[in-house]
């Protein structure tokens, strides 16, 4: 009974992190102002939260900068590790307090939040690992004489990071855990539409022995609290993850103050499936490339692209298997499909649900909202196969952020190469095929920062991840990850 789930939100966030974290403390917006956090399921009230503005990032900035000019600096990278490693061991304990918050929160089926641990847990695990392999190097230089040249690694500052909604747990801790692993320090901003999970984080970091000012979480409007963010002129670095639109925004924020940006941003990326494919294993993982996490995922492998010859059994079976979700309340086990997350993001996807069959579009399975007993409050959506997809129709050109998959056959390999890299994004690609000549060079030959082949989703601590060409620059992940929060210094000495 959903009563039940929200009086156990009362639970989850009657303590402190109902206000925002600044320097240590929690406290209240400036303006005394607060945004509501409502259950995407139900439209439930969970709690309220501050809506910060430019003064609170700025004290947060200013948290910020005395911590990393101060106790934080001179902290070893040894203590660093073993923070990050106290910081696992207080998730792992609370995890299922986490997943219920983002489930609560943002919707997102708790089987694929519990099922996320592994990657968050290894994450911080991961630049825990990192902490302690930063160096630089011993350089032989073309001077005469004893001048010798080496290179420090220092981390780059303040970092000011802004994340979307679509998963605040991963999205929180990835760009946090590398900043901590270098000795950064950060102020985070996360979406007014899921905060309250990004909160509980902040709550548990602290709880580990995080020292004040090293993490500190500004809530509030993107056009307020972010764009002071990505504008003050005491932060360093800016890492953001959301909408390319916001990207170039934010961008062009930065260059005021030359601040260094990474950006992870959208995507429409294909899912190519040759003749020679594994169809058995290859149907559920093309309709998952899309539908979980209803479609709200960067990566959704929302243009389905099949070889002519199996292309109608494919999409039909796809259609079938995207009829057999479940569609509920995330923190039903049972739920495949959960609610989409606010009335502006529903009203996008019905957009598209209507302009695609106007377009010609043919609905193979979906099409429509998802009504009927228990899903009154919230917004859901059918998963949804359009076949007969065309590359010019605004299904198959936009990002869609729902459960909506635009399928379309192809004939030779040269010609799909070139339809799926017809886009102006690049994060991601699926490729099946069992030939591994076609499979090496369809990865090859695809723009896009993550190639998988008979596989899709898979995202790893230790595997750099962003988008090539409008979907942003940046890696996260991997040691790539760890250069994103460092700067090179040369030192020169003359013996
Ligand atoms: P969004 O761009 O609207 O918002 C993202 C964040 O930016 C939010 O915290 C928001 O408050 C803030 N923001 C908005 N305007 C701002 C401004 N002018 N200045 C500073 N900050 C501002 O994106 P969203 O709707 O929350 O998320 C969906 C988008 O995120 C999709 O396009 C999706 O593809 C993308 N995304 C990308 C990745 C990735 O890793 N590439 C991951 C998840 C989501």
């Amino acid at each position: 009974d959903m009563k039940d789930w929200n009086a156990e939100a009362e639970a989850l966030y009657d303590g402190g992190f109902r206000r925002m974290f600044i320097g240590g403390q929690w406290c209240e917006a400036r303006s005394g102002e607060v945004i509501e956090a409502r259950n995407p399921a139900d439209g439930s009230l969970l709690a309220t939260v501050p809506r910060g503005g430019a003064a609170d990032v700025d004290a947060a900035v200013s948290a910020a900068r005395r911590a990393f000019e101060g106790s934080w600096s001179k902290w070893t990278p040894f203590e660093r590790q073993a923070l990050l490693l106290r910081i696992a061991e207080r998730f792992e304990a609370e995890w299922e307090d986490l997943c219920l918050s983002d489930t609560l929160d943002m919707g997102m089926p708790i089987q694929r939040t519990l099922a996320n641990s592994r990657r968050v847990l290894g994450m911080l695990r991961f630049y825990a690992g990192q902490a302690v392999a930063i160096h630089g190097a011993t350089i032989p230089n073309s001077f005469p004489g004893e001048i010798y040249s080496q290179t420090v690694r220092e981390p780059v500052g303040v970092v000011g990071a802004i994340i979307p909604w679509n998963a605040p747990i991963a999205g929180s801790v990835w760009k946090i855990a590398p900043a901590i692993a270098t000795g950064c320090t950060v102020v985070l901003k996360p979406s007014e539409e899921a905060s309250l999970t990004v909160l509980m984080i902040a709550r548990l970091m602290q709880e580990a022995g995080l020292p004040e000012g090293v993490l500190n979480v500004v809530t509030g409007l993107g056009a307020e609290a972010g764009a002071a963010l990505a504008e003050h002129p005491d932060v360093d670095k800016i890492v953001f993850t959301g909408s390319t639109a916001t990207g170039q925004a934010i961008a062009r924020a930065a260059t005021g103050t030359l601040k260094r940006v990474s950006l992870e941003l959208g995507g429409k990326s294909p899912v190519i499936v040759c003749r020679d494919a594994d169809i058995e294993k290859a149907v559920p993982v093309a309709a998952m490339a899309v539908f979980a996490n209803s479609g709200q995922i960067c990566i959704a492998g929302s243009r389905l692209f099949v070889a002519r010859e199996i292309h109608d059994e494919f999409t039909r079976r796809v259609a079938e298997y995207a009829a057999s979700l479940r569609i509920g309340h995330g923190i039903d086990t049972g739920t495949d499909i959960g609610p989409i997350i606010s009335a502006r993001q529903a009203d996008r996807i019905a957009g598209f649900l209507a302009s695609g069959p106007e377009e010609g579009a043919q609905v193979l399975t979906g099409g429509g909202r998802a009504t009927g007993a228990g899903l009154e409050g919230g917004h859901f959506f059918q998963p949804t196969v359009l076949g007969g997809v065309t590359d010019g129709m605004s299904v198959a050109r936009e990002e869609i952020f729902g459960p909506v998959i635009s399928a379309m056959p192809f004939d030779t390999l040269d010609e799909v190469v070139a339809r799926a890299n017809a886009t102006p994004y690049g994060l991601a690609a699926g490729v099946f095929s069992t030939h591994l000549g076609t499979a090496h060079k369809l990865a090859h030959r695809l723009r896009a920062g993550s190639v998988w082949v008979n596989m899709y989703h898979a995202i790893d601590p230790a595997v750099p991840f962003g988008g090539m060409k409008m979907s942003g620059y940046g890696r996260e992940g991997g040691t790539e990850h760890m250069e994103e929060y460092l700067d090179t210094k040369a030192i020169w000495i003359n013996a």
